[in-house]
């Protein structure tokens, strides 16, 4: 299978410059820098079909384009790298192995939304892919491939790398630039976007670390070749999908869009563990509803796992087995959601903690028939938060209510956890 985003990478350690120019890293960028206009370099983006990894799948190119290139003032990018979704490590894992090719896909968007200053926000804790990173960009400065004038072709650009004082909070777009700013990492109303609107009141795009990893092939290949890497003509390009749990092999693997779960779990994940077999799992980071073996064959692509009744959000896949307690496993998202939620709006503020408590007395065996009706409104009811933190925590609960209903009645039923004492609990 052609791999873009792992193509150049090493089991045990970081690529190096040398090694990644020889294997045509930054040829793209060269390309871009002295033949390409950067309206031709946005146009190849929208043409690939590429959608933001971070989890929303917002076509990158269309997102681009929404910045006002006439207005005073620097514009701003953003590479968002505050990867903290319960489930996804999967720019860590890129960072680590390639940290070139975040440089050179920044480069290049610099490039195409005529910026020349760009930021790369990244959690705290991922010390590994923040020192590689530094030694890229230092690297990539010193010969030439950064700084002013790149290239002789009379592009600057200047890459800041920003260690986040570390919150859940912080990966949204605006409570990041907040961040940046210096200000309490809440988030800020959109509209305006913050490609209009965003970093010291700039346009400013903010994308996450794949996406922008994709956009060297993009260039160097043509945004024909790319999309047709997907496994389904619908899709386009590659997606890294970092699995975890009761399979025989938990890892980061870069796979074609639009490769059905089954085939993710059967081939590149080895099956279950032995005496395991699937029960569920979160597709796409924690704040995506459940798929069951019902969904085995759905491809994993933004839209073809929307119409199945989740997201493919992050790819971060989490497989549990038929010992695992649904209730309890969306208890412990939900601790994880209403501990990281900022205070900020009421919704999210006070109604995560009362779903944690109510989901605490079902698992706890004090459930009453009435707390699934409760649970219900508040599916409703936290989608009126300021932003996509608290109804993103509550897509495990509302997956746990369409698909697991029988399990909670059972726990309420029998005053206690049925799966109490089974391995996985
Ligand atoms: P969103 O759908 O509101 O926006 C997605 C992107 O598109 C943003 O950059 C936004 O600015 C832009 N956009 C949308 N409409 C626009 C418009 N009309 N004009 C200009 N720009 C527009 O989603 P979001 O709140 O940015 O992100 C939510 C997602 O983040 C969830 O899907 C979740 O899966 C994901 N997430 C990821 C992580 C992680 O660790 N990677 C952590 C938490 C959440």
């Amino acid at each position: 299978m052609e791999q873009v985003l792992f193509r150049h990478n090493h089991p045990d350690r970081m690529v190096s410059l040398e090694e990644y120019r020889l294997e045509g890293g930054f040829e793209a960028w060269a390309k871009a820098v002295r033949a390409m206009s950067p309206d031709e370099v946005q146009q190849a983006v929208i043409d690939s079909g590429l959608r933001g990894r971070g989890g929303a799948g917002f076509p990158t190119g269309k997102k681009w384009s929404f910045v006002p290139r006439d207005l005073p003032g620097p514009r701003y990018l953003i590479c968002n790298c505050d990867e903290m979704e319960p489930g996804t490590y999967k720019d860590r894992v890129l960072l680590e192995k390639n940290p070139y090719l975040l440089v050179e896909g920044m480069a290049l968007a610099a490039y195409a939304l005529q910026v020349n200053h760009a930021f790369i926000f990244i959690r705290r804790g991922y010390e590994q892919a923040a020192h590689n990173l530094r030694q890229a960009i230092d690297e990539a400065r010193r010969a030439g491939l950064l700084g002013s004038n790149i290239l002789a072709g009379g592009f600057s650009l200047e890459l800041d790398l920003h260690q986040s004082a570390g919150r859940y909070i912080c990966g949204e777009e605006t409570a990041l630039m907040n961040a940046l700013e210096g200000l309490r990492a809440n988030p800020r109303a959109k509209p305006p976007f913050p490609a209009i609107k965003g970093l010291w009141g700039q346009p400013t795009v903010v994308n996450n670390v794949e996406t922008l990893a994709n956009i060297p092939a993009i260039i160097e290949r043509g945004p024909a070749w790319w999309k047709g890497l997907a496994a389904i003509p619908e899709a386009a390009g590659t997606k890294l999908f970092c699995i975890s749990g009761h399979v025989q092999k938990t890892e980061c693997i870069e796979l074609p869009l639009g490769i059905t779960l089954g085939e993710i779990i059967d081939g590149p994940c080895g099956g279950m563990r032995p005496g395991s077999s699937f029960k569920a799992c979160i597709p796409g980071g924690a704040s995506t509803p459940y798929f069951t073996s019902d969904h085995w064959q759905v491809a994993m692509d933004f839209d073809a796992v929307a119409k199945a009744g989740s997201r493919l959000g992050t790819g971060g896949i989490v497989v549990f087995d038929q010992n695992t307690c649904m209730v309890g496993a969306t208890l412990n998202l939900i601790r994880f959601f209403a501990r990281e939620s900022c205070g900020w709006c009421t919704p999210c503020r006070e109604g995560l903690p009362f779903v944690q408590h109510i989901l605490e007395r079902i698992e706890d065996g004090l459930g009453r028939p009435e707390d699934i009706d409760i649970l219900r409104e508040h599916v409703q009811r936290l989608n009126y938060a300021f932003c996509a933190l608290a109804p993103g925590a509550m897509g495990p609960v509302e997956g746990l209510l369409r698909l697991f209903g029988d399990e909670l009645d059972e726990h309420i039923a029998k005053g206690k956890c049925p799966f109490k004492g089974s391995r996985s609990h």
